[in-house]
């Protein structure tokens, strides 16, 4: 079921129309739809329903309060991987103990500001990690409840940038050195293992590479046991896939990955965690932006709009596909226009898409770019001095802006001039 679809020919956000934002806060603008969120939270309630469970949202996602905020009502844990995130989190009104701390280089002042205001767990990444907040940990004199990320060499089969479960990845610990990681645990102050971790990757559109890590988290988790260490629970990560083309197969179901949990680790009477973020917020939304100029090219036009790769940065850091559509519905079967979408930054990596065809459109018209609420408004930078662009949340027939669009003055008021100048 989408929440973003054509009323009287103009493109909606549940009940508002996109035409009404746009006249409201300009162009170009994030906006998300509560009711999609609600839905895709659910999935993975579903999904887990009869095994003890916490659905943890990856906030490096769509770290909006607001989109937090939500979600935390809805009784959502937190994956964060920094203290900004995690601060963004308890901002939210979520309680430390539902918000796990992922990330590779945790720093020592993050270590305390979370075990000062509580946290579920730690997952460590690495053996410097463990020692430095066994140290702030006994400093501080608490007990760090931790897992420890496991690397279990699987492919995930997505694109190298965000695949994260290989060996010649940077994240976690090699799953054959997972024992004796632990034993080192068991033996320093201020630790408590609590369960064991895994995340191989994101926008994974295939099953078979989570069976196989997390059927040797199952097998870890027996050894474990066996050596003496009160394993329970497990961390599966996040990393499921979303639909990005419509025209393309479906990525599996929430339904069916729950299956594959309940399959594979579902009879080691763990609590199970997991932490999506894209599944949960990546078609909850869109970013819609105005033509500026169509112009006539050799063999292709360009629609040149108003949002650009630093508003949106997925098509030039993953050669990422978002499908682009017209607010304004077109007339059933008018002839179709090829364009390439760019942006006005200088560079050619500024294209969104090339070779799109769509309805002809001309200058002041507005589109949608769907899928745009995971990795979307979180990646965005001000490069070209360009602002941040402003998010939308919509709910039912109402609309409210969660974020506003920054001023001039306020970007140019960061910056200071030393007194030599
Ligand atoms: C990025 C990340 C996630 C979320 O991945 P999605 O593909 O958005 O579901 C979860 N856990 C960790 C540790 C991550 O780095």
């Amino acid at each position: 079921m989408d929440h973003f679809l054509y009323r009287d020919g103009i493109l909606h956000a549940e009940d508002v129309s996109l035409t009404d934002i746009a006249a409201q806060v300009g162009t170009p603008f994030y906006v998300y739809s509560t009711a999609t969120l609600e839905r895709h939270f659910g999935l993975f309630t579903e999904a887990l329903s009869g095994m003890e469970h916490l659905v943890c949202f990856a906030v490096k996602s769509n770290s909006n309060l607001a989109v937090l905020k939500l979600l935390g009502e809805m009784g959502a844990g937190m994956d964060v991987v920094s203290g900004g995130e995690y601060r963004r989190a308890i901002a939210a009104g979520v309680p430390g103990d539902r918000i796990v701390f992922s990330g590779v280089g945790k720093t020592r002042e993050e270590m305390r500001l979370v075990l000062s205001q509580g946290i579920r767990q730690f997952n460590l990444e690495s053996e410097p990690e463990m020692r430095a907040l066994s140290e702030v940990a006994t400093e501080m004199g608490v007990t760090a409840p931790v897992t420890v990320r496991v690397n279990p060499d699987v492919d995930a089969r997505t694109h190298a940038k965000i695949a994260t479960g290989k060996s010649e990845n940077k994240f976690g610990i090699p799953i054959s050195r997972a024992r004796e990681v632990y034993a080192e645990i068991a033996a320093l102050p201020g630790l408590d293992a609590v369960g064991i971790d895994v995340h191989i990757g994101s926008q994974l559109t295939d099953l078979e590479p989570f069976r196989q890590a997390y059927t040797k988290v199952a097998e870890l988790t027996r050894e474990l046991r066996a050596d003496g260490h009160d394993i329970r629970r497990l961390d599966l990560g996040g990393g499921l896939g979303i639909p990005y083309e419509r025209s393309n197969d479906a990525p599996p179901l929430p339904i069916e990955y729950g299956q594959v949990i309940r399959e594979t680790v579902g009879d080691l009477g763990c609590e199970i965690e997991i932490e999506p973020g894209r599944l949960i917020s990546g078609n909850a939304g869109i970013m819609v932006t105005g033509v500026i100029y169509v112009k006539e090219g050799e063999g292709r036009d360009f629609l040149i709009v108003d949002s650009a790769m630093n508003d949106l940065v997925r098509p030039a850091m993953y050669e990422a596909h978002h499908d682009i559509v017209p607010v304004v519905e077109p007339e059933p079967g008018v002839d179709q226009a090829r364009y390439d979408i760019v942006g006005p930054i200088c560079e050619t990596g500024d294209t969104f898409a090339k070779a799109r065809d769509m309805a002809p459109l001309k200058a002041g018209d507005l589109v949608a770019f769907r899928s745009a609420g995971a990795y979307g408004a979180v990646m965005a930078s001000e490069y070209n001095s360009r602002p941040l662009i402003p998010e939308v949340l919509v709910m039912g027939d109402q609309f409210a802006v969660i974020r506003e669009r920054p001023t001039y003055e306020e970007m140019l008021e960061r910056d200071t001039i030393p007194a030599w100048l």
